[in-house]
C-alpha cells in the first residue's frame, strides 16, 4: 500500500463522535512512549500532525486520520502510565474497549511493543483483548535501531513467545526498517 495523502480528521472521546462514513479503519495501540506518534508520522508522512511525546495524564483521545481519502488510521490512547489516577485508567478502558467492541469497519489493529522492553502485563492483556474481540492484529516492535542485530532477533523471539504470536514486524523510524512490511500488512486487509 502507498500513502498518497494523509490528514487529521478529529480527536474525540465519545463513540457518538466517531466517523460514520463506514470507511475501513486501522488502529494503532501501545504503551505510552512506545513510539506510536513517530510510527504514524513515518507511515503516513503526517509531519508533526501526530504529536510526539504527550505528557502523562493529559486528556486522552482517539484520533482519526484520513488516509488516501479511503481509510482511517485510528490512534488509540496509550496505556501503562504507572502514575495516572484510577479514574483516568477507567476512562481509558471505557474509551478503548468501547471502540474495539463495536467497530465492524476496524480491519486491523497494530499493537506496538518497544523492542528493548519485555512485553508488559498491559501488552499481554491488550493482545488478549484483540484476540477476544476477534480483531485481526499484528505486533510491531518499535525502536529496533536501538538493538544490535542479534539482540533484535532475541527480542523478536521473546515477544513472540510472551504474546503467543508470530510474524512480528521490527520497526524503526530512524532506519525505516519495517515501514514497507507494515504498509504491506495494511494493504492485505483493506479492500
Ligand atoms: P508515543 O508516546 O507512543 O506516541 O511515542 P513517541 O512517538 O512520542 O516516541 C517516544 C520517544 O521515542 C521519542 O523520543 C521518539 O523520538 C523516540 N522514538 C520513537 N520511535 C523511535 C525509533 O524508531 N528509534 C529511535 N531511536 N527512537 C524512537
Amino acid at each position: 500500500m502507498k500513502v498518497s495523502s494523509a490528514r487529521f480528521i478529529k480527536s474525540t472521546q465519545k463513540p457518538a463522535d466517531f466517523p460514520r462514513d463506514q470507511l475501513q479503519e486501522i488502529a494503532f495501540i501501545g504503551r505510552s512512549n512506545v513510539g506510536k506518534s513517530s510510527l504514524l508520522n513515518a507511515l503516513a508522512n503526517l509531519g508533526k500532525l501526530a504529536r510526539i511525546s504527550r505528557s502523562p495524564g493529559r486528556t486522552q483521545t482517539i484520533n482519526f486520520y484520513s488516509i488516501n481519502d479511503n481509510l482511517y488510521f485510528v490512534d488509540l490512547p496509550g496505556y501503562g502510565y504507572a502514575k495516572v489516577p484510577k479514574q483516568i485508567q477507567a476512562t481509558w478502558r471505557n474509551m478503548v474497549e468501547g471502540y474495539l467492541q463495536d467497530r465492524p469497519q476496524l480491519k486491523l489493529a497494530l499493537l506496538l511493543v518497544d523492542c528493548r522492553i519485555p512485553p508488559t502485563q498491559d501488552d499481554i492483556l491488550m493482545k488478549e483483548w484483540l484476540d477476544h474481540y476477534q480483531i485481526e492484529n499484528a505486533v510491531i516492535l518499535t525502536k529496533s535501531d536501538k538493538l544490535s542485530r542479534s539482540q533484535l532477533i532475541q527480542s523478536v523471539k521473546r515477544a513472540e513467545t510472551t504474546l503467543g504470536t508470530e510474524g512480528l514486524i521490527p520497526f524503526s523510524t530512524v532506519t525505516r526498517l519495517g515501514k514497507k512490511e507494515t504498509l504491506n500488512k495494511i494493504g492485505t486487509v483493506v479492500s
